[in-house]
């Protein structure tokens, strides 16, 4: 009981440290983890904090730059149904949910990687639906080597699901939803997820507010930010993770 306090508390302080998620993020986070290191394991910890701490290294290498504190939606649009999969495996003591966990955030860690790796492809990505090369970065693009990196997302979390119980078989399924999650995140955010252009410097953004002024929204729902895609994404796992396993 304490250990599972407490390393969510390092993890916590670490973010605090880093700046790089709100206070209000970082308690909800705080208390997420706590509930996953508490019912779920430390395992099922531990692979959390894989994603977090790639998480924040990746921003890093992203090759458009841009602040990224991560604020308490942030938090909740990628961790939520995961802390679900862990309370209903807890709850139901059915294994097909612990599994389910480790697929759910395979596909946070590959979005994760492949919309800050895969932006590092010298190739320009395209458009799935209309197949036209779009600017780098530009969400909703699929690059090779996004998809790529997507796969080994999935790989590192479906490694860690291997130190609980070797199976194989578990491993390709986590792999594999760590893939889709990101593939299907890239798909709804290319139909869906609001794009603006800034009125003043004319550059397409997904930001209400650049340059200090409003921004135009030139394509998708303005309800549908990328936090509403994380959580759509999430969600997608969860139901076919389920399909598979069940
Ligand atoms: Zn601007």
């Amino acid at each position: 009981m304490y250990l599972s306090i407490l390393f969510p508390s390092i993890l916590a302080l670490y973010a605090l440290y880093k700046n790089k998620i709100t206070i209000s993020g970082i308690i909800l986070a705080w208390l997420l983890g706590i509930i996953i290191c508490y019912l779920g394991g430390y395992i099922a910890f531990l692979a959390l904090t894989i994603v977090f701490l790639l998480t924040i290294l990746s921003d890093k290498i992203k090759s458009n730059k841009e602040d990224k504190t991560r604020n308490i939606m942030q938090i909740i649009s990628n961790v939520l149904t995961a802390t679900m999969c862990i309370v209903l495996f807890y709850v139901t003591n059915n294994n097909i949910f612990y599994i389910m966990y480790y697929c759910v955030i395979a596909g946070s860690l590959s979005d994760t990687l492949a919309s800050s790796i895969g932006t590092l492809s010298k190739s320009k990505p395209i458009n799935i639906f209309t197949l036209k090369k779009l600017k780098i970065g530009e969400s909703g693009g699929v690059s090779l080597l996004g998809l790529f990196i997507s796969l080994i997302g999935g790989m590192i979390i479906g490694s860690i699901y291997l130190i609980v119980e070797f199976n194989l078989m578990n491993f390709i399924i986590i792999s594999f939803m760590g893939f889709l999650g990101s593939f299907f995140d890239s798909i709804v955010g290319t139909l869906l997820e609001a794009k603006y252009r800034c009125l003043k410097c004319h550059k397409k953004t997904n930001d209400k507010i650049h340059c200090k002024k409003k921004t135009k929204l030139i394509k998708g729902y303005s309800l549908i930010d990328n936090n509403v895609v994380n959580l759509l994404s999430n969600i997608f796992v969860f139901l076919i993770s389920y399909l598979i396993l069940k």
